[in-house]
């Protein structure tokens, strides 16, 4: 295969009818932190287009990037680094083994099961633990605190390999995975695979009404291929015989679904409900969609301005946090050194390199208190409240910070 490739057809239905929604130029990868033996070379650019499917209403990019060039052993994303994820994962964990009678005799399978931190809180209480996940580093961990870790890319083959070991799990879940996959239909028949006759698949993705509601743009990169709405979803699964039974909206990652997939059963009251408000606003037509890139143009204008005469009032300003969502909003606003000295990150693995395109340098978030900025740009608005109580101190000095979505504004 080659490094990267234009799709001709929807990745859901395989309907040719697909409409441009976006354009946010060629950009270098969201994850691709640069060493600074790196600086000298260019970096990979791949166009980002997004378009919606006339037919299964599914937002999706129109080029595929090469899992192998997305996520390599140099991938850094560590879960249990955002406590809001943890924090997630434990709230859903107890909501599961509420409704469901789990034991030594069950298995639950997390697919993109990174370092353990959702897989651990079933362990604790005795149930067997799968986790799959092709990103070696922090399978490395999971394995070290216990948790069994296939090293792997999951879809039919391996479902149909584990079905064969007669691995059948009573859960599965996927976190922010399944709009990852560029086999997408490979990747919903292995799960009704791996489910047994009665298990549920609780799958988790960000949701593209709040995607578009909130202009979160920087939330679309090239690992991301797929943007789902509840239409989108359940014509997907229906497509391989399964059932979308439930939905729940929850407020991580700017907004997201969580899924509940069945092989059989019939849907409760909520997908009929998210399907009618989804009607009444119109994700289920171009219209939604179209204005979109106009907003974006207009986000990042407002950004630049205000970033400018923060610049002019003599503000030193520095980034918060090297998220992927960093790299795209930075990228397509332009945002380079000639406004922000540098960026901090918690995660030590991204400290000493540069942030791709813009090349800002990486540092440890100790430089706040040794090198203080007057201003913050939160990078990762997700989390901003963990951010804004984590960074008290700065504030107290009288530091401001700037949150770029969904419109950009000083707190
Ligand atoms: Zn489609």
């Amino acid at each position: 295969m080659s490094v990267v490739r234009h799709i001709k057809s929807c990745r859901g239905c395989g309907s040719e009818r697909l409409q441009r929604v976006v354009s946010l130029g060629t950009l270098p990868l969201s994850d691709g932190f640069l060493r600074s033996d790196q600086l000298d070379q260019a970096e990979p650019r791949f166009p980002l287009d997004v378009a919606f499917c006339l037919d299964c209403t599914l937002v999706q990019i129109e080029y595929t990037v090469a899992p192998e060039v997305l996520f390599g052993a140099d991938y850094p994303y560590f879960s249990s680094v955002s406590e809001t994820v943890v924090d997630n994962a434990r709230a859903n964990i107890a909501a599961r083994l509420a409704e469901h009678h789990l034991g030594p005799k069950s298995l639950v399978v997390e697919i993109a099961s990174n370092d353990g931190y959702l897989l651990q809180f079933y362990r604790e209480h005795g149930i067997p633990v799968l986790g799959i996940d092709p990103a070696p580093g922090p399978a490395a961990e999971a394995q070290r605190r216990g948790i069994e870790t296939l090293v792997a890319f999951f879809g039919r083959e391996l479902a149909r390999r584990l079905a064969a070991e007669g691995r059948a799990a009573d859960i599965v879940h996927a976190n922010n995975v399944l709009g990852h996959v560029a086999d997408t239909g490979g990747f919903v028949e292995g799960l009704g695979m791996l489910l047994k006759p009665d298990g549920v698949a609780v799958i988790e993705v960000p949701y593209v009404r709040d995607l578009v509601e909130k202009v979160a743009f920087d939330t679309i990169y090239h690992e991301h291929l797929c943007y789902f709405s509840v239409h989108s979803a359940m014509a997907l699964f229906r497509r391989y015989g399964l059932v979308l039974k439930r939905v729940e909206r929850i407020p991580i990652h700017g907004g997201s679904l969580r899924l509940f997939v069945t092989a059989g059963g019939a849907a409760d009251a909520s997908v009929e409900q998210m399907l009618a408000e989804e009607r009444a606003a119109g994700l289920d037509r171009f219209d939604f969609y179209a204005g979109f890139a106009r907003r974006v143009a207009a986000l990042s204008d407002a950004l630049v301005t205000l970033l400018q005469q923060l610049k002019a009032e003599g503000a030193r300003i520095v980034g918060y946090g090297a998220a992927a969502k960093g790299t795209i909003l930075l990228n397509v606003c332009g945002i380079d050194g000639r406004l922000l000295d540098y960026v901090v990150d918690r995660n030590p693995w991204k400290c000493g390199r540069f942030v791709p395109g813009v090349r800002l340098p990486i540092r440890a978030v100790a430089e706040i208190e040794r090198d203080p900025p007057d201003v913050l740009l939160i990078l990762p608005w997700n989390i901003t409240d963990e951010i804004v109580r984590q960074q008290a101190a700065f504030r107290a000095r009288g530091g401001r910070f700037v949150i770029p979505v969904p419109e950009p504004r000083i707190l």
